[in-house]
């Protein structure tokens, strides 16, 4: 499967955060393996080092821990994160909460005293501009998608369940599944079978 959306490189497990560890969340390892996700760091696109002062946003500006003006820096991997969206063609991407680059709805305030503010990291505000849809990491996994596939296909006349049917070069179970699967909004995908289809369901669906 290609790439559908970029997310945040800490969430996917990459040690990129500023004090060298990562935000990893397990939910991403099943797109991960389906190469639907490609890792995106913006800070380090930008050119700063793994660990690294950690910065926050004041107005317009990103200064650090130590008082350096890192403005630039975030600028930079802002811009290199969209071209990056280009070159995979994606517009969807997936970042961090509360980072001074990767934040969608919330931000530290500038303070260093751990206090959120309603804002939006330097990254995400580039890519908004530039027609990308910018969703949060605690925004996504929002549904579980229910296929009720336990008929007995009696009208069909078929010697097994009709949802093993050729549709388009994959059976319909498939089909009826594939667009929850690629859905980063879908949680999980729960199937209602009959007891003796599970073991082909297995077979064709893992
Ligand atoms: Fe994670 Fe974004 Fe911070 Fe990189 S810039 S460590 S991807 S939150």
């Amino acid at each position: 499967m290609s790439v559908k959306y970029l997310v945040s490189a800490c969430l996917l497990g990459k040690k990129v955060k500023y004090n060298g560890e990562s935000n990893y969340d397990e939910r991403f390892d099943y797109f991960q393996d389906k190469g639907l996700v490609a890792p995106i760091c913006p800070e380090v696109l930008g050119g700063l080092p793994i660990p690294r002062s950690p910065s926050e946003i004041m107005i317009n500006t990103v200064l650090n821990k130590d008082n350096i003006d890192v403005t630039e820096n975030y600028i930079q991997g802002a811009s290199k994160t969209y071209q990056v969206c280009m070159d995979f063609g994606v517009n969807k991407v997936v970042l961090k909460e509360r980072s001074p680059s990767c934040g969608v709805h919330q931000i530290y305030d500038g303070s260093f005293t751990n206090t959120v503010v309603k804002g939006s990291g330097i990254t995400t505000r580039f890519l908004q501009e530039n027609d990308i849809n910018v969703y949060s990491n605690e925004e996504i996994f929002k549904y579980d998608a229910i296929v009720v596939a336990a008929g007995k296909s009696e009208r069909t006349h078929l010697k097994y369940n009709k949802i093993f049917e050729n549709c388009l070069n994959r059976s319909c179970i498939q089909a009826a599944c594939e667009k929850f699967l690629i859905d980063i909004m879908c949680n999980k995908v729960i199937i209602v079978a009959n007891k003796y289809d599970i073991p082909v369901l297995f077979i064709i669906c893992f």
